[in-house]
C-alpha cells in the first residue's frame, strides 16, 4: 500500500498509514532503557511530565528525547569546524521546460502555489487562496498548532484581520489568556510598566485550526504527513518531490519550513542573485564582505537560546514580564551567559504561568547547551519569580511542560531568493527581529505586504529569483537591531562591569520611557525607527555618558562600524519613504507592469525597512 493517500478528502490529504509523529510514544521509554549514569535533574523532571500533542513547528516538542536532539543539532552548529561543506542539494535547476520532461505526466496535482511547512505557512497559504490562487500545503507532520501559547498583542493580530485571514471574533476564540499591566524589569534598578504589549496568550492549536478551516473552505488543499525531499525548478514550473517518489507541480514554491529548512541551508551557501551586477546598489547595499560571508555558508552570527516551563501553582498571576534582566552574568559550563526572563499567565488555568529564560550567545565550541541552561533554570526560576511574585518554590509547582528553542540569527537577513520560483517565508526567511523570539508577531506585520506582492508576482509571472528577492529585501531596521543582540551577549574577556548589560538596558528603557509612547511602544513590538532610535541614543549619551566606553568594549569597533552603516541607511530609508515615495507613487500605474511591480517593492522596502509601517 502506498504511504500517502494523495487524493484530498475534505481538503486534507491524510496519511493512509504511518505518520511518524502520531506513532511515536513519548515519555520515559527510550532513556530509562539505556544504561547510563545518574539522570540529570532536567531529565528527571522532563520524564515525569506526560507529553502529548507534540507538533512540528518551533517550540512544539516537549520531550527529553527532543531536547537531546536539539542539543545535538546545536552542538553541530557550534563545532569548531566552519560549515563550509556542500549541503545536501534539495533544490536543482533544470534548464528546460517541464512540459517536455519525462515527469510531465507524473504529477499528482498542479497548483499555482505550493507552501512547504504549515505552521506559519497556513497563514500565507490562506491569504493567497483568498485572492483566488490555487494553493496547497505540504506538511511533514499533522498540520496543527503547538499547545504552548504565542504571546502577542491584539494590535498585531488585527493585521491578520485586515488581510482577511481572520475575523475579529476569531481573535477572541483563539485568546486563551489576557493580562495587564506588563513589566520591563531590571534587577536592582527598577521597573517600567506598559499596557497591551505581548498581553495576549494565543492558543496556536485553536488559531491554526480556525485558519485551517478557512483555508479548506476557500478550496485549499493540505497534504499532511508528507516530507519535502527535493525541488526541481524548470523554466516553466517548479516540481516538488515528496518522499515516496510523489510529485506535485506548481508555479511557485514557498519555503515555510522554519529556521532549519533544508532549502535555507542550501540558499545560505549559494546566493547568486545578489551578485548580479544589474542590481542597483541603492536598493541592495550588499558589501563584498557580506557576499563572501554568505558564500562561505558560515555559522549563524548569533543564537538566542530559550528554555522555560509552563507550570501550575502561581498564586499571584495577573501580570506579565515582557523582559526582566538579571544584574549579573552567570557562569554556565565553560562559558558565561547573561540571562533574561519573560513570564506570562497561561490560559490553561488561573495558577498557570509560562516562564522563559533566554540568552544570546555566539555559536562556538563551549557554548552552553540547552540542558545546561535548564539545570540553572531550576535554581534561578523561583528566585526570579520571587522578585515579582511572593513565595514561589519549585517543590510547590506542577510542571505542565518544559519548553526550549534555538534561534539562529544572521546579520544578512532577510534571506533573498536564491532560486527562480522558490521564496522563503516565516522563520525560514529570517524576517524576525534578532533580539526577540516573536516570529509569529513578525508574520502579522508582513503578511499583508507579502501576500499582495506574491499575488502580483504570480499575475505578472515575475518569478525569477531577482524579482522574488524584492519581497524579502534588505531592511536597515532589522540589520540595525543586530547590534542590540551583540550588546546583550555576555563576553569572556571584555573587562566590562558585571552588571553592564543590565545597566545598559535600564538606561535605554528609562530614556525610551521618558521620550514617551511613540518611542517605547514600537521598540517593544520589535520595530526600530530612525527618529525614536536617534532620540534614545542622544538621551542615553546625555544622561549616562560614562556607559559609552563599556559599549565600545562590549560590542567591539568592527560591529559598531557595521552598525553605523545600517543606522545611516535607516535614516536614508526614512527620508526616501517620507519624501521620495509620494513623488514616485502617482507614476506607478503609468509604468510598464514589471517596472511597476519592482518599484512597488522598493517603496515597501523603504517603508518597512524604516519601520514606518508601524502605527501607534
Ligand atoms: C520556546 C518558543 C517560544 C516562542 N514564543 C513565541 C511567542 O510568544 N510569540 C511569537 O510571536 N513567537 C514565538 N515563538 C516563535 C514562533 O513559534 C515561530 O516564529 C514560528 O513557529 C515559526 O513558524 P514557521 O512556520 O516559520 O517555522 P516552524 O515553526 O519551524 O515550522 C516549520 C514547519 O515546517 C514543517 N517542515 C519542516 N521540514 C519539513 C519538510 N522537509 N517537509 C514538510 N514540512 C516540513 C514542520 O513540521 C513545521 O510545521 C516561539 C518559539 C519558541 C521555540
Amino acid at each position: 500500500m502506498s504511504l500517502f493517500q494523495l487524493q484530498p478528502f475534505n481538503g486534507i490529504s491524510q496519511l493512509a498509514v504511518g505518520n511518524p509523529f502520531q506513532q511515536k510514544k513519548y515519555g520515559r521509554r527510550t532513556f530509562l532503557c539505556r544504561p547510563q549514569a545518574v539522570a540529570s535533574r532536567t531529565q528527571r523532571i522532563m520524564e515525569s511530565v506526560s507529553v502529548s500533542g507534540e507538533v512540528g513547528g518551533a517550540g512544539g516538542a516537549y520531550s527529553y528525547e527532543a531536547l537531546k536532539r536539539l542539543d545535538q543539532l546545536w552542538s553541530n552548529i557550534c563545532s569548531a569546524q566552519e560549515v563550509v561543506q556542500e549541503p545536501q542539494q534539495v533544490v536543482s535547476t533544470v534548464p528546460s521546460s517541464f512540459r517536455s520532461s519525462d515527469l510531465a505526466n507524473k504529477a499528482q496535482g498542479s497548483y499555482d502555489v505550493l507552501v512547504c511547512g504549515g505552521t506559519l505557512g497556513i497563514f500565507i497559504a490562506t491569504a493567497l487562496c483568498a485572492k483566488g490562487l490555487r494553493v496547497a500545503i505540504v506538511e511533514r507532520n499533522v498540520l496543527k498548532g503547538r499547545e504552548q501559547e504565542w504571546n502577542i498583542s491584539r494590535k498585531e493580530l488585527m493585521e491578520l484581520v485586515e488581510v482577511g485571514v481572520l475575523e475579529e471574533e476569531d481573535i477572541d476564540r483563539a485568546t486563551a489568556a489576557k493580562f495587564n499591566p506588563n513589566r520591563c524589569g531590571f534587577e536592582r534598578k527598577g521597573d517600567i510598566w506598559v499596557e497591551d504589549i505581548l498581553n495576549l496568550g494565543i492558543s496556536p492549536v485553536k488559531l491554526i485550526e480556525i485558519v485551517k478551516k478557512r483555508f479548506i473552505s476557500l478550496g485549499g488543499v493540505i497534504f499532511e504527513g508528507c516530507s519535502v525531499a527535493g525541488i526541481d525548478v524548470y523554466e516553466d514550473a517548479a516540481v516538488l518531490k515528496l518522499s515516496e517518489d510523489k510529485i506535485l507541480l506548481s508555479r511557485l514554491i514557498i519555503d515555510a519550513m522554519g529556521n532549519f529548512s533544508p532549502v535555507v541551508k542550501q540558499v545560505r551557501i549559494i546566493i547568486y542573485s545578489l551578485l548580479d551586477s544589474k542590481h542597483d546598489s541603492l536598493f541592495f547595499p550588499v558589501s563584498p564582505a557580506m557576499i563572501l560571508q554568505i558564500r562561505c555558508g558560515k555559522k549563524p552570527d548569533g543564537i538566542c537560546l530559550v528554555v522555560g516551563t509552563c507550570a501550575r501553582g502561581f498564586e499571584k498571576n495577573s501580570n506579565s514580564d515582557v523582559i526582566y534582566s538579571s544584574s549579573s552574568v552567570k557562569k554556565v559550563g565553560n562559558s558565561k551567559a547573561q540571562y533574561f526572563w519573560e513570564a506570562f499567565p497561561a490560559g490553561s488555568g488561573p495558577l498557570d504561568r509560562t516562564t522563559y529564560m533566554f540568552t544570546y550567545v555566539e555559536p562556538q565550541p563551549g557554548s552552553p547547551k540547552l540542558e545546561e541552561l535548564l539545570e540553572q533554570y531550576w535554581d534561578l526560576m523561583p528566585e526570579y519569580q520571587a522578585s515579582f511574585l511572593s513565595g514561589v518554590s519549585l517543590d510547590n509547582l506542577e510542571i505542565l511542560r518544559v519548553i526550549y528553542g534555538i534561534f539562529p540569527t544572521y546579520r544578512e537577513s532577510p534571506l533573498p531568493s536564491a532560486f527562480n520560483r522558490v521564496l522563503q517565508f516565516g522563520d525560514a526567511s529570517g524576517i524576525q527581529s534578532p533580539v526577540s523570539f516573536g516570529g509569529f508577531g513578525s508574520l502579522t506585520r508582513h503578511l499583508g505586504r507579502l501576500s499582495s506582492g506574491i499575488y502580483e508576482a504570480m499575475n505578472g509571472d515575475y518569478l525569477e529569483s531577482q524579482d522574488l528577492s524584492l519581497l524579502n529585501p534588505y531592511m536597515p531596521n532589522l540589520s540595525a537591531s543586530w547590534l542590540f543582540q551583540r550588546a546583550m551577549s555576555a563576553k569572556e574577556h571584555t573587562n566590562v562591569p558585571e552588571d553592564f548589560i543590565n545597566e545598559l538596558l535600564y538606561t535605554n528603557f528609562n530614556c525610551m520611557q521618558r521620550l514617551g509612547d511613540p518611542v517605547l511602544r514600537p521598540f517593544l513590538q520589535d520595530v526600530v525607527q530612525f527618529g525614536p532610535l536617534s532620540k534614545t541614543l542622544g538621551l542615553v549619551m546625555l544622561t549616562n555618558p560614562q556607559i559609552l566606553p563599556s559599549i565600545f568594549k562590549q560590542v567591539g569597533v568592527p560591529v559598531l562600524l557595521d552598525w553605523s552603516k545600517h543606522f545611516l541607511m535607516l535614516g536614508y530609508y526614512t527620508f526616501l519613504s517620507t519624501f521620495a515615495d509620494p513623488v514616485v507613487r502617482p507614476f506607478l500605474n503609468t509604468l510598464p507592469s514589471k517596472t511597476s511591480f519592482r518599484w512597488r517593492r522598493h517603496l515597501e522596502a523603504w517603508k518597512y525597512g524604516a519601520g514606518l509601517d508601524y502605527k501607534l
